[in-house]
C-alpha cells in the first residue's frame, strides 16, 4: 500500500508549495514523508500538475430535493446517459445525475470531497441513503436550521446557550456537518404565503427577524466550536437590488468576528449580487461586494457561477422558487417540510442571448476576479442551480484566461456585454490560485484539516492533471488546460488510483463525515420536548435521529463545544 508520485509540478497552497518539482509519498491511505522507493508503486508525473484532490463546498447531490428533481425531469436523463463498464454502474442525468454517475463524474475531474448543502433534518435518512450510494468521494451534508421552530423559539427568548445545545443535538442526530441558513425567516413566512424582504422584517408568529436568526446562529456556531462557519443563502436571493441585502448580511455579524477569522460563509454569492430595481434594469453589484470583502476578513464566499446550459434549479428557498416558476412558466415542485424548512424545484435554461442570464454569468466571474484574496472566494456553480458541476473545467479557464472570457463575451447578449465589468479586468489566475479556489481554500474554510493539502498526515486524496505549467500558458492555451482539468490523468482517493486518463479504474465507497458535537450539558429531553416532537412532526423523537449504522462508511469528527 505504498505509492510514490515522482517529479510532478506540485501545487499545495496550504503548505506554500507553488509548482515545485517534487515527489509525493503515500502509505496506507495517508501522505507520508517518504516510502521505500523499491517497494512502492510508482507514478511518473513528470511534465504534469499535481494538486490535492478537489473539494466542493456546495453542491446539491443527495436527498429528497435532488431526487424529486430527478423525478420531475425525465428529459434530463434521456439526453445524457452512461453505459456500465466492468468497474462502473450505468447511470443517467445531465444536471441531476444519478448517485453513482455523480461520484464517477467528480472523480474523473480529480475531485475527492464534496459537501451537500441543504438537508431538511426530517429527511436526513433519505439524504444519507443517497450519500451512501454516491461512490468515489468523501462527503458531508449541512442540516437546514435557520427556520427550525426550536431555533426560532429559543432565539426569540434570547436563550443562545439552550439554542446551541439543541443545534448540537440536531447536527449530531442528523449526522450533519454545518449550520445551513436559507433565506432565514423567509421559509417560515412562506408557510403563510409570505416572505421577508429585509433583515429586520418580523417572522410571522415568532417575532424574530432574519438579523436575529443570523446573529443568533453565528453565536451558536461559535459556542459549539464547529469547524465551518454558518453557511448562509441570503434573504432576497435572486431579486434585483439584493446586493444590499448581501452587504447587510455580511455587516450584521461583523462585530462577532475575532482574530480576523471568518464567521460567515455567503454561498452562491452571484445570486445575491444584483443591482437595479427590476429585471429590465438589473446590473452587477459585484464591485460593491468585492470592495466590502476586500476590506474585511470575517467572510468567505462561493461563486454560484452560471453556465449557459439547460439545468435544474433547486433550493430550500420555497418563495424564490415560486418566483422563478412564475418567471419561467416551467413546471414546478414546492414543498413545506413541516416545522423545519421548505423547498422548490424548477427546470431552467440559461441563455447567452438573455440580458439577465448574461449579466448573471458575468457577475460570478467578476466576483471571483475582483475579490483579491483567493482564500475568500471559492469556485462553485451551486450545482445544479447555476449549471452542472461538470462545467468546472470551463470556469477554471475563464478565471485563468482573458482570451477564454472574451470568446464567451463575444457571444452573449450585446447589452449585457456593454455592461459587463469583465473587459476591464486584466487579472488571470494561475495554477496556484486555481488550487486555492478549487480545493485548498474550500478545505480550510470547512475546517477539514486532512483535506486540501499534501503534507504528511493528510489524506492521500490527490489529483494529477496532464498539463505542464512550465511549458503551457493557460492564458493562450486555455482549451488544452480545460481538457486536462476535465479528465484527470490520475485521481488518487485514500491512496488508491481510482481514475486513470479520465476513466474510473477502481470503485471506492468514500466516507460520510459528520460532527459528533459534545456539549458540557446536553440538550434537555423533557416530556415537553417529546410532546412538541409529536405535535410538530410526523416522526417522533425516538425515531428521529439517524443512527451511525445507517451510514455505509461513517467518519465522525469529534467537536468539543464550549457550552
Ligand atoms: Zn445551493
Amino acid at each position: 500500500m505504498e505509492l510514490l508520485i515522482k517529479n510532478g509540478f506540485v501545487y499545495d497552497p496550504i503548505n506554500g508549495v507553488e509548482g515545485e518539482k517534487m515527489d509525493i509519498a503515500v502509505k496506507d491511505g495517508k501522505i507520508v514523508e517518504s516510502v521505500d522507493e523499491h517497494r512502492a508503486k510508482k507514478i511518473d508525473a513528470s511534465g504534469m500538475t499535481v494538486m490535492p484532490g478537489g473539494v466542493d463546498i456546495h453542491c446539491h447531490i443527495a436527498g429528497s430535493e435532488v431526487n424529486t428533481g430527478r423525478l420531475l425531469r425525465p428529459e434530463d436523463h434521456l439526453k445524457d446517459f452512461e453505459r456500465k463498464t466492468i468497474i462502473t454502474r450505468s447511470g443517467v442525468g445531465h444536471s441531476i445525475p444519478s448517485t453513482f454517475t455523480t461520484g464517477y463524474r467528480y472523480a474523473r475531474m480529480g475531485y475527492t470531497t464534496i459537501m451537500n448543502p441543504s438537508m431538511p433534518p426530517l429527511e436526513a435518512k433519505h439524504t444519507h441513503e443517497e450519500l451512501n450510494d454516491t461512490p468515489m468521494v468523501d462527503k458531508a451534508t449541512y442540516p437546514l436550521l435557520g427556520d427550525w421552530w426550536f431555533v426560532l423559539e429559543y432565539l426569540k427568548e434570547g436563550k443562545i446557550e439552550e439554542c446551541a445545545r439543541y443545534v448540537a443535538w440536531m447536527i449530531t442526530s442528523t449526522k450533519g456537518y454545518a449550520i445551513k441558513l436559507v433565506n432565514p425567516g423567509g421559509l417560515e413566512a412562506w408557510g403563510f404565503g409570505h416572505n421577508v424582504n429585509s433583515l429586520d422584517d418580523q417572522v410571522p408568529y415568532f417575532g424574530v427577524t432574519p438579523r436575529e436568526i443570523i446573529r443568533g446562529l453565528c453565536k451558536v456556531n461559535k459556542l459549539l466550536n464547529l469547524p465551518h462557519t454558518i453557511h448562509v443563502h441570503t434573504n432576497n436571493l435572486g431579486k434585483p437590488g439584493n446586493y444590499l441585502t448581501a452587504l447587510d448580511t455580511m455587516k450584521c455579524v461583523e462585530d462577532l468576528a475575532a482574530e480576523n477569522k471568518p464567521v460567515i460563509h455567503i454561498t452562491h454569492c452571484q445570486f445575491s449580487a444584483f443591482k437595479g430595481s427590476d429585471w429590465r434594469t438589473i446590473e452587477s453589484g459585484a464591485e460593491e461586494i468585492a470592495r466590502y470583502v476586500n476590506n474585511h476578513s470575517h467572510v468567505t464566499l462561493d461563486m454560484g457561477q452560471v453556465i449557459f446550459t439547460d439545468t435544474t434549479t433547486m433550493t430550500a428557498d420555497g418563495p424564490f422558487q415560486y418566483t422563478l416558476h412564475e418567471l419561467s412558466e416551467n413546471k414546478w415542485v414546492n414543498h413545506d417540510v413541516e416545522t423545519e424548512t421548505s423547498s422548490g424545484i424548477v427546470p431552467f435554461r440559461y441563455r447567452r442571448k438573455s440580458y439577465v442570464h448574461a449579466i448573471q454569468w458575468s457577475i460570478g466571474l467578476e466576483l471571483a476576479l475582483l475579490i483579491r484574496d483567493p482564500w475568500k472566494i471559492f469556485m462553485t456553480t451551486d450545482h445544479p442551480n447555476g449549471g452542472p458541476f461538470t462545467s468546472y473545467p470551463r470556469i477554471m479557464t475563464w478565471l485563468m484566461s482573458i482570451k477564454a472570457r472574451e470568446a464567451t463575451l463575444r457571444r452573449i447578449n450585446p447589452r449585457a456585454r456593454s455592461k459587463s465589468l469583465l473587459p476591464s479586468i486584466e487579472r488571470e489566475l494561475g495554477f496556484y490560485e486555481i488550487a486555492i479556489v478549487t480545493r485548498a481554500g474550500q478545505a480550510r474554510a470547512l475546517g477539514l484539516h486532512n483535506k486540501g493539502h499534501l503534507a504528511a498526515g493528510a489524506d492521500a486524496d490527490i489529483a494529477i492533471y496532464n498539463v505542464n505549467p512550465e511549458t503551457t500558458d493557460p492564458s493562450r492555451e486555455y482549451k488544452m488546460v480545460r481538457k486536462a482539468f476535465r479528465k484527470a490523468a490520475y485521481t488518487i482517493k485514500g491512496g488508491k488510483v481510482v481514475v486513470r486518463d479520465g476513466e474510473v479504474v477502481k470503485h471506492v465507497e468514500g466516507a460520510t463525515m459528520w460532527l459528533d458535537v459534545k456539549t458540557d450539558e446536553q440538550a434537555e429531553v423533557t416530556d415537553e420536548m417529546k410532546r412538541r416532537f409529536r405535535e410538530y412532526w410526523t416522526v417522533e423523537y425516538d425515531n428521529y435521529p439517524v443512527t451511525e449504522n445507517y451510514l455505509q462508511v461513517s467518519h465522525p469528527i469529534a467537536v468539543k463545544a464550549s457550552v
